[in-house]
């Protein structure tokens, strides 16, 4: 008997749903409202425009007395940035979007990073390999997985390009809570860990650096992990269901 509790049905579809509301929202953002000369309030009070109009709720607004409704990190911040009107979105910068809305009763929960106009090929390739050393853990998942598997698939990809891999904060279970059990780091040993079984929800959330793993919390916000060195930072995350045989991406279009 596992000590997780799979989703029914009728949860999954609900998540389904809100997956691809947020998958929407945060495409939107990127695509068509983050621009140079912006404040990071400013994406806070887009995303809470169109929650509104889609009719979902917001999760990180009050969590732990979060006052936004995304994290809204930049640059060599690596999550947790909170929105505010003195943070003026630059060009050439690199942009952390990382969100969760309840649909239905379920929560979901997803993060990506863009860069802002033109930004250099060292950072691009960041980007582009943390977004892809996501998609290795997804490739690993399936019922019977561990956590121990997800965490060595990015571990084993990310490892050859020197990168920093942020181990202070990991993945997690999602769905009736932001943050459920396990927990699942982006490092570790195949075989290792918690097992996963058909039916669970989880957020698996690469955070890598081109520089330190090491980081520090704002004194002032209280929130927002900045990278020790100031090395930029990115972040890529989906909520998925475990399969039989696989795993679906739940906050994707
Ligand atoms: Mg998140
Ligand atoms: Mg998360």
């Amino acid at each position: 008997m596992s000590k997780f509790r799979p989703k029914t049905p009728v949860e999954i579809q609900a998540m389904r749903e809100g997956g691809k509301i947020l998958a929407e929202t945060l495409l939107w953002l990127k695509e068509e409202k983050v621009v140079s000369g912006m404040s990071t309030q400013d994406i806070d009070s887009y995303t809470r425009e169109f929650f509104k109009k889609k009719g979902v709720e917001p999760v990180f607004l009050g969590y732990y007395g979060f006052t936004g409704v995304i994290c809204t990190s930049i640059n060599d911040a690596v999550i947790h940035g909170v929105p505010n009107d003195k943070t003026i979105i630059q060009e050439g910068d690199i942009v952390s979007l990382d969100c969760g809305l309840k649909h239905k009763g379920m929560i979901v929960d997803s993060a990506l990073t863009f860069g802002v106009g033109e930004i250099p090929e060292p950072t691009r390739l960041l980007l582009e390999r943390t977004q892809k050393s996501l998609y290795k853990a997804i490739k690993a998942l399936k019922n019977g997985a561990t956590t121990g598997d997800l965490g060595y698939a990015v571990e084993n990809y990310i490892d050859q390009f020197g990168y920093g891999i942020i181990r202070d904060y990991a993945g997690h279970g999602v769905g009736h809570s932001l943050h459920e059990d396990p927990t699942i780091p982006n490092y570790g040993a195949k075989g290792k860990g918690d097992t996963f079984i058909t039916g669970m929800t989880i957020a698996i959330e690469p955070m890598i650096t081109l520089g330190s793993e090491d980081v520090y919390i704002d004194a002032d916000d209280e929130w927002t992990v900045y990278t020790d060195d100031g090395s930029l930072s990115a972040h890529f995350e989906h909520t998925v269901l475990v399969t039989e045989n696989g795993a679906e991406i739940l906050t994707q279009l």
